[in-house]
This record gives C-alpha cells, structure tokens and sequence, in this order.
C-alpha cells in the first residue's frame, strides 16, 4: 500500500487544519529535543511560530542511550505541549515509545512520532495503525529504504494510512557527524512511494552550525518538510544541544529556505 504502484498520485498528510505534508508547501516542524519545563517549551513554541515553524516538536518520553539520561517529563511534558499548542495554535508532534505512551500521546498530540529506534517495534507499528492519529515515522539507524517502507506498510496494513516518513540519518563509520545524513532517500521515497518524506539535519548531521546547510539540500533535494531542533539556550539543554539551532539561527534560516521553496 505504500507504493507508488498502489497509488500514483502523492498522498498529502494533514495533521492539523492547515497543516499539511506531502502538498506543493513545505512545512516546518521545530522546537526542542526535549520539554523540560514550562518555561522552555512556550518560549520555543512562540520563537518557532514567530519564525515560520508550523509544527512544535518536543519529547516527553525519551529514547536515551543511557538510562541514567534524561528520560523526559512523561504526561507532565504532554500536558505543556498542549498548553503550548493552546497559546501559539502550532500542532504538535511527540514521540511514543511504547503502545501505553502512544495511547497517551494520542490524546494530546496531533502526530505520533516513532523514533529511529523503534521503526522496527512492530507491535508498536500495529498499534498506531490502529488509531486515527497520523504518525511521523523515523527511518532506523541502520534501516534500508526498504526497511523503512516495509515499517510504514505495517502501519498502513491497519488501516492507518496518514504516515510521513522521515530521514534522520544512518550510522556510517566516520565519528566527524554523528550519523550519514542520506540526502538521496528523498528522491528515492518519491519515487518508490507515495507517501510524504520530511528530513531531519539534526539528527542527520548532530552538529548545529552544519545543519543549516543540509536543510537547505533537503528542500533542494525535494523533502516535503523538515524536523529541526531549536531551543532558546542550547547550550543548557537536557538532551542533543549540540545539534540544537539557537532561535536566531532558526529565523535566519526559514528565511533561506523561503528563497528555496515556493510556499514555506
Ligand atoms: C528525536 O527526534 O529527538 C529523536 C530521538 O530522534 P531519532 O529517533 O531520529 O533518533
Ligand atoms: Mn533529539
């Protein structure tokens, strides 16, 4: 079902009114790795906004590599995003790790996001497509185009068939960035599927001052939107400040990308 066989013409996501993924726009989600206070996320909320953003991302439940890390605020964090959304009118987009938190992130996202290390959680991919939420589905570190396809089908094979897929990078050898950001999955994902593909530079390249550059490639290379992390002091954030734009950075660089795409 994920295939362009099955449906020639682009499947368009919409996750909110208005907000929409996979049409002629390009579409920015943004905001901080994680929420950690109430402070953080709506001064994050409203520099996206202000900036261009039409999305706000923020993790409550965190997939940390070590459980001794910040694993997030859990409901509380959920219930600022939606405070957030509340005062700004931004949709919001927050991971579930599991099938409880996806239950619970439904109730106050407007988009599930699986992260990249659970695009191979299968009961967790049949869970979601089960529900009337659309899901932002993370490629695996060191999943295939195929692999990453092959997730969204089980999604769609519920039932579910509003999925935006993401590239957020792969594992490669060289420690200089934290991941491959592989630039040519968006010409691929169009041209194998139907479905929206977004990229994430954050995690794609993990180093702040170089992912304006392959944001800028994204739109160039076709992606439907982006998924960026911005925070209004990286430097004190609890997870993936180093990658993470400062709200300044994040207004130069919508404005760029305006220049790029047509409607942004
Ligand atoms: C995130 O978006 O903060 C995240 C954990 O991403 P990924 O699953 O791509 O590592
Ligand atoms: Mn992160």
């Amino acid at each position: 079902q994920v295939s362009r066989e099955w449906r020639a013409e682009n499947t368009v996501v919409e996750i909110a009114p208005g907000v929409a993924f996979g049409g002629r726009n390009v579409a920015v989600i943004a905001g901080p790795c994680s929420v950690e206070s109430e402070a953080q996320i709506i001064a994050s909320a409203h520099a996206v906004r202000d900036a261009g953003a039409v999305a706000l991302r923020g993790g409550a439940f965190k997939p940390r590599s070590s459980p001794y890390s910040f694993q997030g605020m859990g409901k509380r964090g959920l219930e600022l995003l939606a405070k957030a959304r509340d005062e700004t009118g931004l949709a919001i987009v927050t991971e579930a790790m599991d099938e409880e938190g996806a239950n619970l992130v439904a109730e106050y996202a407007d988009c599930i996001q699986i992260g990249a290390r659970n695009m191979q959680n299968f009961s967790l991919l049949k869970a979601v497509g089960r529900m009337d939420k659309p899901v932002l589905l993370k490629r695996g570190m060191a999943a295939t185009i195929q692999e990453l396809l092959l997730a969204a089908e089980y999604v769609l094979a519920e039932g579910n068939t509003r999925v935006i897929l993401c590239e957020r990078g792969v594992r490669g050898f060289d420690p200089a960035t934290r991941n491959i950001f592989d630039l040519s999955a968006i010409p691929l994902v169009h041209k194998l599927s139907h479905l929206p593909i977004i990229a994430d530079p954050s995690h794609g390249v993990g180093l702040r001052e170089h992912v304006p550059s392959m944001a800028r490639a994204s739109i160039a290379a076709g992606a439907d939107g982006l998924i960026l992390e911005v925070h209004p002091n990286p430097d004190r954030a609890l997870s993936d400040g180093a990658q993470t734009l400062h709200t300044e950075q994040f207004a130069r660089l919508m404005h760029e990308l305006s220049t790029i795409a047509t409607a942004i």
